[in-house]
């Protein structure tokens, strides 16, 4: 797959991930405002309801005041006609004889007169009775406005009455959540509360005035709050929460699928690179020795001794390339497998740094430069495979003299120290090309090479370091790097002391 493939391809399917991520946190959000707007709506008709009903109490509580006076006084009005109308109705003859045409007759004039009088006054005595009734409404209507906002709203509104009412309106409107409230005079403050009435912000509380028309100083409000209205709101909205969490394990297996991709471009263009490399690498010494095999058929080289030992010198030396190369490809092949055979034995890390400093001497040397040694640890003894830790050595000093200066002679220091008792410090410092920050991470990984250090004549694989990093890792020990760009840089390996 092409690089640009797979780029168009995590552009859209980002873009879809994304979009489906944001519909659903904004569907999310909707469904969280429509349930507030909802709850809040039920809340402020509870409330409402429960206002009107206190009001309502009040104005039971002063009718019931007002009724006993009222009854004795209609009592007494009311005995008084009754003893009227009755000496009236004595009177007055309403019965007739069906058998007696006589008696459908209209009555005599002075009977009519009678009645017509008695049923005036007992209209009379209705409209009294209306008016006084009227007149007793009308105080007790005076007496709420003038008298109610004086009673102590503890009596008016009282705590179990409220609660009985909050919670049978809240269930009656769909809402049995618990609740704390308290009554809150506009002057002096809370008048009352519940026991786990605390709001933690304003937005929390729900208010309704009481009594609306009490004098404005006078006035309170019924505030309720709802500790766990959060979880009622979130538990209509759960169901969206598994939805979510999909997105986010397809957002996750997305980037992982992109990561893997790009790996796996990045490798295939590492092998490419590599293959090539090799190829290189190979060809050169290959046909220095071709040359040289051809050289030998001439007679003329056949004859002249001098001739004959440089031809044997190239042949030697490039089979010794040769054979340097093959060693570090077969060192890939380490990475791969799970144990790498290794031989663990004691070693003196001091003699062993010594003997691959005495065989690689002659090659500083013939760029102009040195090895300084200061092999200064004790009891060096540290449990590693030779060849392996011999290549570890090697591999370093030989990046030392790579990656030199063209116009500075390799300078390198090799030593050893005890940083403490049970371990040992090796440090390979060179004054060469150095390296930057950002490249300094990296040259540990597999393949990994630094662009400017692909000098003309400088060719690698960039196994050199993590085959090292690799071997420091089985011996049980670390290595670091130090470097400054174009000053040099120093390698620095711990291993545990065996004892
Ligand atoms: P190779 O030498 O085959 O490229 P290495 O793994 O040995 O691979 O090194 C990785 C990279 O680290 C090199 O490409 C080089 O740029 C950088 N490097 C290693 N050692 C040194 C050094 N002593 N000085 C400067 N750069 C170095």
């Amino acid at each position: 797959m092409k690089r640009s493939t797979i780029w168009i391809l995590t552009v859209v399917m980002a873009i879809a991930l994304l979009g489906l991520l944001a519909m659903q946190i904004m569907y999310l959000e909707k469904m969280v405002a429509m349930r507030n707007s909802q709850f809040s709506e039920i809340v402020m008709r509870s409330l409402y309801s429960v206002s009107t009903m206190l009001e309502q109490n009040e104005t039971k509580y002063f009718l019931d005041q007002d009724l006993a006076e009222a009854e004795q006084m209609y009592t007494g009005i009311s005995q008084n006609s009754f003893e009227f109308s009755d000496s009236h109705e004595a009177t007055i003859d309403t019965t007739f004889n069906s058998e007696d045409p006589a008696s459908l007759r209209p009555a005599n004039r002075n009977t009519l007169k009678d009645l017509n009088d008695t049923y005036q006054h007992k209209q009379e005595i209705l409209k009294q009775q209306y008016l006084y009734q009227k007149s007793l409404l009308n105080e007790v209507i005076l007496t709420i406005l003038n008298e109610s906002s004086d009673r102590p709203i503890e009596e008016r509104a009282d705590s179990a009455t409220v609660a009985t009412y909050l919670r049978s309106e809240l269930e009656f409107n769909g809402l049995s959540l618990p609740f704390e409230f308290a009554i809150v005079n506009r002057t002096t403050g809370i008048v009352y509360k519940t026991e786990g009435y605390s709001p933690l912000s304003q937005q929390d509380v729900y208010s309704q005035l009481l009594f609306p028309n009490d004098p404005k100083s006078k006035q309170n409000t019924l505030n309720i709050i709802f500790p766990n209205k959060s979880d009622y709101i979130f538990s209509s909205v759960k169901f969206l929460v598994p939805s979510l969490a999909f997105t986010f394990l397809l957002l996750g297996v997305f980037l992982y699928t992109i990561s893997v991709a790009f790996k796996q471009k990045k490798l295939s263009e590492i092998k490419n690179d590599f293959i090539n490399n090799m190829t290189h690498e190979f060809k050169t010494p290959i046909s220095s020795i071709s040359i040289a095999a051809q050289m030998l058929n001439d007679d003329s080289v056949r004859k002249s001794p001098e001739m004959l030992k440089h031809v044997s010198t190239v042949i030697n030396d490039e089979t010794k390339r040769l054979r340097f190369q093959v060693e570090k490809v077969l060192q890939l092949s380490l990475f791969d497998r799970k144990n790498a055979t290794m031989r663990l034995e004691e070693e003196d890390a001091n003699a062993s740094i010594y003997n691959v400093i005495n065989t690689f001497k002659l090659k500083v040397e013939k760029y102009g430069g040195h090895i300084n040694a200061n092999l200064d640890a004790e009891d060096p003894i540290i449990k590693v495979d030779r060849m392996h830790f011999t290549n570890v050595i090697f591999n370093l000093l030989d990046n030392a003299v790579k990656y030199r200066r063209e116009d500075v002679a390799p300078e390198l220091e090799v030593s050893t120290v005890n940083p403490d008792e049970d371990h040992i410090q090796i440090t390979v410092a060179d004054n060469g090309i150095g390296m930057k920050r950002e490249d300094l991470k990296k040259i540990f990984e597999r393949f990994y090479r630094v662009s400017t250090g692909d000098r003309h004549d400088v060719k690698g694989f960039g196994l050199g370091l993590a085959y090292v990093h690799k071997m420091i890792d089985l011996f049980g020990g670390s290595i670091r790097a130090e470097s400054e760009f174009n000053k040099g840089s120093k390698f620095i390996i711990t291993l545990p002391l065996y004892k």
